[in-house]
């Protein structure tokens, strides 16, 4: 371990110490927001920044699944997303600032410990706290980029229910829990699941294992590879290559999905900090502190081997209390004073109703269905965000709050309309809507541009804002 407090270089000196955070968490998993909770209630109002589109998207890996089971507290299972609001809306109540952008860049060598955000904010930190989490990987298969979001998808959750995919012959890769449970997940729309197993047997979980192979709309294909997707305008075979044989072979189907592990998000932190050869961060045996004093790592940023919520959420809760620990013992900590001694209650999202012609309101900014969209399609002059969600895709719900904000900024300059293409499958077959989130901005009836996946406010902003709208 590399000890250094405080190092050569040091800039504490010349910032006034209000200008340096107790406490930064990077990520926004349930190790970042457990930490989160314990920091804030010590008192040490930590800020935490959310992540964006690097390493994931806030809220974490559980913002890509549904039904969670396992985590205590929930006897009847709990929605992935809805566990991680949960978890923010409870770091909020305790004082927890967030910023909802990546960390971009990172410097180690001095302290205070500087961070730049992907907004170009500078953010000075006596302590840090990783919780950066892990990526889904890619096979890296021929024309894989071509078929990128026209068949081949990392996330069945969040892409299964798009038309494309419906009564249509399906693949999963990978032989783990989380391609246990994508194949599964998948026989509810595709006319049969094809999982391709690399090995003989299943590395998943036993009661997992048993439902997939139970299940008569899952057809597994063992000991065999992907080699490559085919087709035309989307995806319409794979071809497989037996891994004793070498014989391949072509399997007909319109969706191929990955599920064949992670990579832990440590870019950042390269030749600043101790990692091990497949990238993880190395800490001390059982504890939370990495290689550098005032540093500290949680979740699966730094664990190969447990990768569940509940370890990320306990080694979250260590890191926080180890943080509070360190800056106490380094006399660096400065308290913030609590006006109310127990905060307000944490305030519940609200859904919102879809439209019809009783509650269709021509000016509010935000609507839902098809009732709506063809009102202010046909009706409304100013231009209109249209997007396509599904109920079970966590990006979705990570960007709905986003383009809200968005619309509320321009103070009625555009609206938005949400499609449920579960609810709507038509109106998103027309659309070409081939995965979800997609938005589409429309102005005097033509499609002026479309964006896929979860991506940063200022892009809706700006190409609402290069439009001569009407009344604006
Ligand atoms: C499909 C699926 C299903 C799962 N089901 C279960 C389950 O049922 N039960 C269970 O216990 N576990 C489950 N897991 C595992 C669980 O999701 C993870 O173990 C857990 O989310 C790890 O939490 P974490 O906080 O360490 O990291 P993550 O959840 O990966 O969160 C990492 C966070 O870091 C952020 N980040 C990354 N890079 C940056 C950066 N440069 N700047 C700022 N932020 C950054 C990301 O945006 C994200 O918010 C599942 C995982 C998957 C993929």
């Amino acid at each position: 371990m590399v000890a250094s407090a405080p190092l050569p270089g040091s800039t504490e000196g010349s910032l006034p110490e209000a200008a340096i955070e107790n406490l930064v968490i990077i990520g926004s998993g349930p190790a970042g927001y457990t930490a989160a909770i314990y920091a804030a209630r010590a008192n040490l109002a930590p800020l935490l920044i959310t992540g964006f589109q690097r390493g994931g998207i806030p809220g974490g890996q559980l913002m890509t699944t549904t039904h969670v089971e396992n985590y205590p507290g929930f006897p009847d299972g709990i929605l992935g997303p809805e566990l991680m609001d949960r978890c923010k809306a409870q770091a909020l109540r305790w004082g927890t600032k967030l910023v909802e952008a990546d960390a971009e860049s990172l410097d180690l060598s001095v302290r205070p410990y500087r961070l730049v955000t992907s907004e170009g904010e500078t953010v000075w930190t006596h302590s840090l706290i990783l919780a950066t989490g892990a990526s889904a990987n890619r096979l890296g298969i021929s024309e894989e980029e071509r078929f990128w979001s026209r068949g081949i998808s990392a996330c069945a959750i969040c892409d299964g229910a798009t038309p494309q995919f419906r009564k249509e012959q399906l693949a999963v890769v990978g032989g783990g829990d989380s391609a246990c449970e994508e194949a599964v997940y998948l026989t509810k729309y595709g006319s049969q699941v094809h999982l391709i197993v690399r090995s003989h047997s299943l590395r998943a979980s036993a009661a997992m294992a048993d439902r997939v192979l139970a299940n008569p709309a899952i057809t597994v294909h063992w000991n065999r590879e992907v080699l490559a997707g085919m087709g035309e305008d989307w995806l319409s075979a794979i071809r497989l290559r037996e891994r004793t044989t070498g014989a391949t072979e072509d399997l007909a189907v319109r969706g191929l999905f990955y599920a064949i592990g992670h990579t832990p998000n440590t870019e950042l932190l390269q030749g600043q900090l101790e990692l091990d050869a497949r990238g993880y961060l190395v800490t001390r045996p059982g504890r939370p502190e990495t290689s550098l004093e005032g540093v500290f790592a949680a979740g699966d940023v730094a664990d190969a081997e447990w990768r569940q919520g509940i370890t990320a959420a306990g080694s979250g809760c260590q890191a926080a209390l180890a943080a509070e620990r360190w800056l106490t013992d380094q006399q660096l900590a400065r308290p913030v004073e609590r006006q109310n001694i127990e905060p307000e209650p944490a305030s519940p999202t609200e859904a919102t109703a879809t439209s019809d012609a009783g509650n269709f309101d021509a000016a509010a900014l935000w609507q839902k269905g098809g009732y709506a969209l063809r009102k202010l399609y046909h009706d409304s002059e100013k231009p209109l965000l249209v997007v396509y969600t599904s109920p079970s895709c966590g990006p979705c719900h990570v960007l709905k709050p986003q383009l809200k904000r968005v619309l509320t900024e321009l103070e009625g300059r555009a609206l938005g309309v949400e499609i449920d293409i579960e609810a709507d499958p038509e109106i998103a077959q027309q659309a070409g809507v081939t995965g979800t989130p997609t938005v589409q901005l429309f102005f005097n009836k033509q499609l002026q541009q479309q964006w896929q996946g979860v991506k940063q406010r200022r892009e809706f902003k700006a190409a609402i804002e290069a439009l001569a709208a009407p009344g604006a």
